[in-house]
Parts: C-alpha cells; structure tokens; sequence
C-alpha cells in the first residue's frame, strides 16, 4: 500500500443477476466478516442499485458501471450524476474496457469523470492496455495516454481511484503477475508525480483488476503500489469477494 486513505477493493457486477440472485449475495455480504481498514464498494447494474441500497449494510458504499457526460434531460437510456446522487450511489466506474471496446474514447471518459466528479460523485477510473500494446511494448505509453486524458479534465483527484486493469486480464483468469502489475503502478504513480503534482502522487489509490480472486489476491496485495483491487467475477460469490477484501491483512 503506497496510497494514502485505506486498501479499497471494489466488486464490478457487471451485466450480471436477477433480483433474487441480488438478495443473496447481498445477503452473503451483510453476514460476511470484512476488515475494517478496508474501502469497499459494489457496482451492481443501474437496475438494482436500489434494491441493493435498500438491502446491503452500510459498511459497503454503491458505485454505478457508467453515467452521462452531463446534466440529464433527453438522453434516451442514459443516467445523470445528479440522479445517482439521489438515490445514495457515491461512486461511479469509467473508462472501464468493456465501455472502450464499444466506442467510449478517452477525451470523452475524461469529460465523465470531470462532471461526476462536479456532483460529487466519486470515481473508479480505469485504464489498460490491450494485449497486441503489451506485446508491442506500449504498456507505458498507453496507460500514460489514457491517464492524461483524465489529468486534462480532472482538477480535484481527491475523490478518485485510479484502476490499472490490463484488458488481457479482465474475464479472462490470466491474471497479472505481483512483479507486472507492481511495475505499471510504480509507472503511474510516476507520471502523476511529473504531471499532476506529488501530492497527488503519492496519496492517490491505485488498484488492480482482472482476474483477481480469493487465491491469488493475498500475493498482489503485499506489492508496495497495489492499494486494492476492481473485482469482477469474483465478486459475484460473497465468500470470495470476503476474502479479497480481507486480503490487505
Ligand atoms: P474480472 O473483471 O475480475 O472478472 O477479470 C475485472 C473487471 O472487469 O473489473
């Protein structure tokens, strides 16, 4: 943990769940025992959030998978900052490859994460490499690419977590090792210094995502950069997700 603030681990749901398989991971997460120097938070799809609100302890705050660029109004299916505020969801997963991959670019995740941010909703912001960039040497310069356009639109990085999720990792249980995920969250702290601030740099949360699950999460938390993690499958089965989270011991 290099970051300042508590270990954070979040749980992307996905487009995954019914109501009644919501009630009982709810239901495993209200009776799990988690650490208390932990941040955890679950995106559950737009649909259920309340329902999870109306169920889920408060010790485990809400984030949604995506939101609009700006104020609502006629934007058929999408959902407004202002509206996420009002229904108690704090925190909010850009720039996650899922989205990319279906034409989200960076300048406009960037102007995202600058309104969400103006409503005060808190930000997940995710970035990662492709496995043909990995291979072609572009890690670097890709992470670097996608993080300036969030430092271009982001004046206040209090209320953020950046997430390094490589995308040859996300769904697929090749999960990075501690040594390369360790290598390119040492890289990002590293440019914040140089262009944000060092402030920033050093408090700033950043986490890992894809693949991370209740047996290899122990040996990514002990890596000196890796301040959490973004979970998804694994967060689909309370004990597990438990068990992530109480990884930071
Ligand atoms: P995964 O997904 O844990 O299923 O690889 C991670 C993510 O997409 O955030």
């Amino acid at each position: 943990m290099a970051g300042s603030g508590k270990f954070f681990v979040g749980g992307n749901w996905k487009c995954n769940g019914t109501k009644d398989s919501v009630s009982k991971l709810v239901s495993e997460l209200n009776a799990a025992t988690l650490e208390p120097d932990v941040d955890v938070v679950v995106a559950p799809p737009f649909i259920y959030i309340d329902q999870v609100k109306n169920s889920l302890t408060d010790r485990i705050e809400l984030s949604a998978q995506n939101v609009w660029v700006g104020k609502g109004g006629a934007y058929t299916g999408e959902i407004s900052a202002e509206q996420l505020v009002d229904i108690g969801c704090k925190w909010v997963i850009l720039g996650h490859s899922e989205r990319r991959n279906i034409g989200e670019n960076d300048d406009f995740i960037g102007k995202k994460a600058a309104y969400a941010l103006s409503q005060n909703v808190k930000v997940i912001a995710c970035i990662g490499e492709l496995l043909e960039e990995r291979e072609a040497g572009k890690t670097f310069d890709v992470c670097f690419r996608q993080m300036k356009a969030y430092a271009d639109n982001i004046t206040n990085w209090t209320d953020v977590v950046i997430a390094y999720e490589p995308v040859w990792a996300i769904g697929t249980g090749k999960v990075a090792s501690p040594e390369q995920a360790q290598e390119v969250h040492a890289a990002i702290r590293d440019w914040l210094k140089t262009n944000v601030s060092p402030d920033v740099a050093s408090s700033i949360r950043i986490i890992y995502g894809g693949s991370v699950n209740a047996g290899n999460c122990a040996d990514l938390a002990k890596k000196e950069d890796i301040d959490g993690f973004l979970v998804g499958g694994a967060s689909l089965k309370g004990p597990d997700f438990a068990t992530i989270i109480n990884s930071v011991t």
